[in-house]
């Protein structure tokens, strides 16, 4: 068994790092925040009191921070240079994929071995042990990080080179993003034109329009599976790390002068509803604001978006 060290112990790293330590890892975890540190003690980690102390004599590092400037601070100050060199290093968090190829190459200049490996899959696939890994680096890079993310996952695909793994997830979530407001778009088009919402689901599920925001994801109430829209759109993925996701994917677009009008509009869409207060719901809550029937949450603007997740 390994001595890991995990940095970021939120609301996807808590469960990660505890499921390390239930496979029989040595986990030595570190947040910046007092309870997160108490939750992870609670679950059979080693608490640390610094990044540094963490990795000190670590043979695997792995991060699941906020976004891009939390992960180059923590690799550049605490990270590289004071991990023994011999240690793979996972950096699990999403972000822009400028930013994970700009920290691999840093970590592969001082020796080590890096991979991105961002997950699909919410709080509930990170307690549970299930998430998809999607991973980018080279072949031998690849082949060290496998065992300790096959811990926390059902799935780890090796996606390609460095970067790779950041571009596959925010490639699917551009393709989640505009699909989810395809759907809900269609769902009211059809309730206005007259038909049985059931019905059409029951007809389109299994004609050429089908899609996954359509037959495992319905954002229409008591349609198809049991979704977060039987829950009033609580729980899921949050419509403002979904946003998170489309403004990391436009940015990727603009670097590479790639053409996506749909996954531009889809950032529009999601703004507006974030702007509107929903960034705390699940993302196909967004049919709300399609059909007109959202309504501002009362109080001093919107409901606080989840921890970590920051609109600029
Ligand atoms: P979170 O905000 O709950 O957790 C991030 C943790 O990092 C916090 O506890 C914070 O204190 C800690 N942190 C920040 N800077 C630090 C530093 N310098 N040193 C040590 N700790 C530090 O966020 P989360 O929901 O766990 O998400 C983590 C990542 O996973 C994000 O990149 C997010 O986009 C991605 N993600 C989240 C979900 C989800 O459903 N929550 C799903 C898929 C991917």
């Amino acid at each position: 068994m390994a001595r890991i060290a995990f940095i970021g112990l939120g609301n996807m790293g808590g469960g990660m790092a505890a499921n390390l330590a239930n496979a029989g890892h040595d986990v030595r975890a570190f947040d910046l925040v007092e309870e997160a540190l108490e939750r992870a003690e609670a679950r059979g980690c080693k608490r640390a009191a610094s990044a540094a102390e963490a990795v000190a004599d670590a043979e695997a590092v792995v991060t699941m921070l906020p976004a891009g400037k939390h992960v180059r601070d923590v690799y550049e100050s605490a990270v590289i240079g004071t991990a023994p060199a011999s240690a793979i290093l996972i950096d699990c968090s999403t972000i822009d994929v400028a930013t994970a190829r700009e920290e691999i190459e840093k970590a592969r200049a001082a020796g080590y071995a890096m991979v991105d490996a961002p997950v699909s899959g919410g709080i509930a696939a990170a307690e549970g042990g299930t998430l998809t890994f999607m991973v980018g680096g080279t072949d031998e890079a690849f082949a060290r990080a496998e065992p300790f993310l096959t811990a926390m996952g059902k799935a780890v695909i090796h996606a390609g080179a460095a970067g790779a793994g950041q571009a596959a997830k925010i490639c699917n979530n551009m393709l989640l993003g505009a699909s989810m407001i395809a759907t809900c778009e269609t769902f009211v088009m059809a309730g206005k034109l007259g038909l049985d919402l059931q019905t059409f689901f029951d007809i389109s599920s299994k004609a050429s329009g089908q899609c996954w925001s359509m037959t495992s994801y319905c954002p229409v109430p008591g349609v198809g599976p049991e979704t977060p829209a039987d829950r009033d759109y609580e729980g899921g993925f949050a419509a403002a790390l979904m946003l998170k996701d489309l403004r990391l994917a436009m940015e990727a677009a603009q670097s590479v002068d790639a053409y996506t009008p749909m996954g531009d509009h889809a950032e529009t869409l999601y703004t507006r509803f974030s702007d509107l207060g929903g960034g705390g719901k699940d993302f196909s809550a967004i049919i709300k604001m399609i059909d007109d029937s959202w309504q501002r949450p009362a109080g001093a603007g919107a409901p606080p978006l989840p921890p970590g997740v920051q609109l600029d």
